[in-house]
């Protein structure tokens, strides 16, 4: 229920970022309206049932549980009460292009490294350690200042940082790749760090070493899936906002930000019509936002910043309907290309390409709410992929539906040629291009994290949380602190936080 003197809050989209600001908001005393253009909540976090099948279309891999817990927490109950979280053991199986493999443990840094000793030699696991302590003291140093903060400059980040100690370990100096060169010998243990790159849709070669925090928390806090799909924590969090008295209305398109003196004053829709807000939090894509829903005139700083940066990649998807079972299969499974840097090289280029050999990554869960029986499989395969777009700016044209078909028969031939044969065994496959996630989510290009980590200043100009706009805010993958599901949430908990501190209970 609503009193006249309740302050309404919209926001404008319901993806992660939305529903868990929406949901802190209405913890804090507002009247809150989630506006979304799709059918249904979830954004990016949606799936896909057919034939029994069920596929989880965007995350697959659950990490950092705890940024969940603290929102189910504060807002009426716990996480664990809400979906049924499972830690994987083993998580992931690697495949390497020389044949050699590793059987990745779920949770534990030393389990970790001795899997990987034992597959790869004994000199492997200490590199790990070393490795993983470094990345140790760069999560302790930029989680709470960088990650739980809303930086919006170099400056702020200086300021986290407070001796020349610190500076060393984070060393904003060098890349991901030039990291893992001074810390492994061995290719494939560098080949295994270049993936998380990807994680923020980034090129290892440009992206900042401080990246090494992403295999870190996965291994030390551990890998989850979520029974029935990680879908079901979107399910979760629309049910609590629900219970809480936010208001969701769904295919609804804002077209504007409405903005007087440099003070939000609300939205329009596509229809025609305006809704009023003391606040407005935008959970569409930083981009969309900037060149799409304000006038030129205002967010001239935003408007740059989000310009200069270089994009996210995207993803090429497959979906599997497969009879039988796949021997040796883990929950997570990744096969390395002969050459990785092809992959970085297609993807960023300035006239990009569907990546030749890709890495090939495959969720199968062993999940029976994701598959019609216990002799079937349901195979989400995910290609790392240029945008969508007119072949400008660094874009591919994925709208051709017959050169997609080809590549995806590509995919399962490669798959093929490196052991893992199942065309006999296809029951049906479905794709979603670049351009299909572009249109299912408003993303530009299909972009999965906004902004990429691409250069020393990337984390500088993705979108800042609170914008130049009075009462204006933004949420999400495309805004501090990246994407990622881990990330959007705290960028809800930053986001709950300024509008907080901007808007005092009256
Ligand atoms: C293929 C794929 C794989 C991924 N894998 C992982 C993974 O394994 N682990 C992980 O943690 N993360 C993963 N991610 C990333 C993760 O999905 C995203 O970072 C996160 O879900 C983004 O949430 P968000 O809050 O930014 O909102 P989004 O999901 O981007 O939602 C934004 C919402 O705003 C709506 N909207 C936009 N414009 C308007 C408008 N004008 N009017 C009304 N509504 C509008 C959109 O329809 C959408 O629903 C993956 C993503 C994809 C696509």
């Amino acid at each position: 229920m609503t009193t006249t003197s309740q302050r309404r809050a919209i926001v404008i989209g319901a993806g992660m970022g939305g529903m868990a600001t929406a949901a802190r908001l209405r913890s804090q005393g507002f009247e809150v309206i989630v506006l979304e253009q799709a059918s249904h909540a979830g954004g990016k976090l949606r799936s896909y049932e057919r034939d029994g099948f069920v596929f989880d279309l965007g995350p697959s891999l659950f990490t950092i549980p705890a940024v969940y817990r603290d929102l189910f927490l504060k807002t009426g109950g716990a996480l664990e009460e809400a979906v049924d979280l499972q830690l994987l053991e083993p998580a992931f199986t690697y495949h390497f292009p020389d044949s050699s493999t590793v059987v990745m443990p779920g949770v534990g840094i030393h389990a970790c490294a001795t899997a990987l000793g034992d597959s790869l030699g004994s000199d492997v696991a200490k590199e790990w350690k070393r490795f993983m302590s470094r990345a140790a003291d760069m999560w302790s140093l930029t989680r709470q200042s960088v990650l739980h903060s809303p930086i919006s400059g170099f400056r702020d980040m200086l300021g986290a940082l407070k001796s020349p100690r610190d500076i060393a370990v984070i060393a904003p100096w060098l890349t991901l790749r030039q990291l893992s060169r001074r810390m492994f010998l061995d290719n494939r243990l560098i080949m295994l760090v270049d993936r998380y790159a990807t994680y923020t849709g980034s090129d290892p070669r440009k992206a900042p070493a401080v990246l090494a925090t992403v295999p870190y928390v996965e291994q030390e806090f551990g890998a989850f899936h979520i029974r029935g799909g990680i879908t079901q924590l979107a399910v979760a969090l629309e049910k609590r906002c629900r219970e809480r008295g936010v208001e969701f209305r769904f295919n609804t398109d804002v077209s504007r930000i409405r903005v007087t003196d440099n003070h939000v004053t609300g939205v329009e829709l596509s229809d025609g019509s305006a809704l009023d807000a003391d606040v407005v939090i935008s959970n569409a894509d930083a981009q969309h936002v900037y060149e799409s829903l304000l006038s030129d005139n205002v967010g001239r700083i935003g408007r740059k910043r989000v310009r200069r940066a270089t994009k996210s990649l995207s993803g090429f998807v497959l979906l599997l309907a497969l009879k039988g079972r796949t021997p040796g299969l883990n929950h997570h499974n990744v096969w390395f290309p002969a050459d990785y840097d092809d992959e970085f090289d297609s993807i960023f280029a300035k006239a990009p390409r569907p990546v030749p050999d890709p890495t090939i990554y495959v969720c199968a869960p062993d999940d029976d709410r994701m598959r019609p029986h216990d002799d079937s499989e349901s195979w989400f395969v995910l290609i790392n992929a240029p945008r969508h777009g007119d072949g400008a700016d660094g874009t591919f044209d994925w709208s051709n539906p017959e050169m997609c078909e080809k590549y995806a028969n590509r995919i399962l031939d490669l798959l093929a040629a490196r052991g893992t044969d199942v065309r006999d065994r296809v029951l049906w496959m479905e794709w979603r291009s670049p351009a299909d996630l572009e249109t299912a989510t408003r993303a530009p290009g299909g972009a999965i994290y906004g902004t990429s980590s691409n250069g020393t200043n990337a984390a500088f100009l993705r979108a800042a949380n609170r914008s130049e706009v009075r009462g204006l805010y933004l949420v999400g993958g495309s805004s501090h602190p990246g994407g990622g599901l881990p990330l959007v949430g705290m960028s809800a908990e930053i986001v709950a936080d300024l509008v907080k501190q901007d808007f005092p209970r009256r």
